[in-house]
Formats: C-alpha cells, sequence, structure tokens
C-alpha cells in the first residue's frame, strides 16, 4: 500500500477485512494480513472461492431486492471498497437508492470515500460503528438522516456473523436491528459454514483467533435460527451460489465444500 494515513490501522495484527481483500486478489492489505490469509489458503484453497462467491451473492440479493422495489439499504460488515460496491448496484436498478454503509475497521473508513460516489439522485453514508453495539449502530444511522425509518429498508449481513461469536450475543444483534425496520423491510445475511469441511473450518477458525480476530462458523440449523420470526423468500437459505443464480455470475462448477457458505434473504412481517 501507498501513503500511510494517520489513523492507528491496527497493522500489528490481521484483520478480517483485509484478509478478506486479499483473497478478492485486492491490495488493501499489509504484510501481516497476507501472511495470516496464506495459513488460511494452505489449510482451505477454496476460500478465495468463498469470498468471490459471496460477492457475487451480494451483488444478486441487492439486486433483487431493488427489483422489489426496495429503495433503501443498510449494509453492515462493508469491508474495503471492491467494485461494484451495494450501491453501484441497485442505483444501476433504480437511481434514487440510499445506502448506509456501517464498518467498524479503521481501514474501511480510510477508503470509505469510494462508497459514497453514488448517483446525484440517491445519497450514500458511511457510519463507523461497531455491530456488536447495535444501539449505537443506529443511533448513528438514524443522526446520519439517510434512511426514512418509515419506509422498508433492506438490512445486510454479509460475511459479518461469523466474526460474532455466540458470547457477542449475534442473534440479540440481528433482532435489534431489525426492530426499528417496518414491516416489508428485508434481512439479507450470507455465513460460512463449517458443515462440508468440519476439519479445514476448524483450522480456518482456529487461524483468525489464533491472530487475534474472533470467529465461529454455524452449521444449517444455526444460520436459519437468524431469521426467525421472518419470511424466508425462494429458495430459502441455500449454498450461495444457489441464491437465484445468473448466469456469469461466479465460477460455473462448484462443490458445496468449495462454497461452504450459506446465503439467504427474508421479508420482515
Ligand atoms: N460485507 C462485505 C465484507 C465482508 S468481510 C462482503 O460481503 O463482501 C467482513 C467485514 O465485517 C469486515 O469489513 C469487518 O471489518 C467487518 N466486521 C467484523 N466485525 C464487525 C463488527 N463487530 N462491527 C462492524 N463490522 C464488523
Amino acid at each position: 500500500m501507498g501513503e500511510q494515513p494517520s489513523t492507528d490501522l491496527g497493522q500489528d495484527r490481521a484483520h478480517s477485512a483485509r484478509m478478506y481483500d486479499y483473497y478478492l486478489g485486492g491490495t488493501t492489505n499489509y504484510a501481516v494480513d497476507r501472511e495470516a490469509a496464506r495459513a488460511v489458503i494452505e489449510v482451505f484453497p477454496a476460500i478465495e472461492t468463498v469470498a468471490r462467491v459471496n460477492r457475487a451473492y451480494m451483488h444478486r440479493a441487492a439486486r433483487y431486492l431493488a427489483q422489489q422495489g426496495v429503495r433503501q439499504f443498510l449494509d453492515v460488515g462493508t469491508g474495503i471498497p471492491t467494485t461494484p460496491n451495494l450501491h453501484n448496484v441497485v442505483q444501476d436498478v433504480a437511481a434514487d437508492c440510499r445506502v448506509v454503509y456501517v464498518d467498524n475497521d479503521p481501514i474501511v473508513l480510510v477508503y470509505a470515500d469510494e462508497l459514497l460516489d453514488g448517483t446525484s439522485e440517491g445519497r450514500t453514508a458511511y457510519v463507523q460503528a461497531d455491530a456488536t453495539e447495535p444501539d449505537d449502530v443506529i443511533a448513528a444511522v438514524v443522526e446520519k438522516d439517510v434512511l426514512d425509518f418509515n419506509q422498508p429498508i433492506a438490512l445486510s449481513l454479509h460475511a459479518l456473523l461469523h466474526f460474532v461469536p455466540d458470547d457477542r450475543r449475534p442473534r440479540e444483534l440481528v433482532a435489534r436491528l431489525l426492530e426499528p425496520l417496518v414491516s416489508g423491510s428485508y434481512l439479507s445475511l450470507s455465513h460460512c459454514t463449517g458443515d462440508y469441511a468440519p476439519e479445514a473450518w476448524q483450522a480456518i477458525i482456529d487461524t483468525y483467533i489464533q491472530r487475534g480476530t474472533p470467529a465461529q462458523v454455524r452449521n444449517r440449523a444455526e444460520v436459519e435460527r437468524f431469521f426467525t420470526g421472518l419470511d424466508l423468500v425462494d429458495p430459502g437459505l441455500v449454498l450461495a451460489h444457489q441464491w437465484r443464480p445468473e448466469p456469469g455470475s461466479g465460477p460455473a462448477v462448484l462443490t458445496e465444500r468449495q462454497v461452504s457458505l450459506y446465503a439467504g434473504v427474508a421479508r420482515k412481517r
């Protein structure tokens, strides 16, 4: 990376956002991140596929939601900007879409300008907040005054909750973020699973934890529980590449093991 911003970016340890950037082939990562990412690739080379499939899922889910008429998006755990970002996808469907991004990693804040280059008809904003403090997230989002909480909002938690172990109360986090959203709002979620390669995923989780990032994979039933009280839209909770696949969206032939990522979209009653 080039210029060093004055913010403390936590270069003393690997960060999940920068490891994910490395898996995606990005350059917004440091030696410490690349070492950790390579340790993961060593035990599970398909991690790069997981990242790409996740990103492709985000594109399809966001586009689907915009096509359903949703015009407001709250994306928590946004990650380092990677084109196309969520606002590019939804504003392509409807230029007046409004998007608020949330992440707690200082590196995302440094590059957040790239998340704010939306259409003149729409609006985007970035909030630096910790998802495990959902009340703070909501308060900061409300303060931005970009989203109208009287209209439906699509909440996206893409590849976030596996960084929220059970002791950080992930289900309460989801419930609290959904609480202020009106009927007709949506939740889109993707989540890594050890269901198809348990030993490899245990090694991946160990790699993250040993380097200071709490993480936990969940099985199908555990991921499905995040949707309690919501109506999953077709095809329900599936492996991410099976969610409304489109030609050219992600690699053509994939095994369950390579994907190891559940995804689904549900509507609030
Ligand atoms: N949603 C993006 C990026 C996923 S990587 C995508 O699917 O492509 C996971 C992101 O979650 C990282 O940017 C990381 O910084 C962020 N994250 C992890 N824990 C978080 C927390 N407690 N609060 C906010 N963001 C968090």
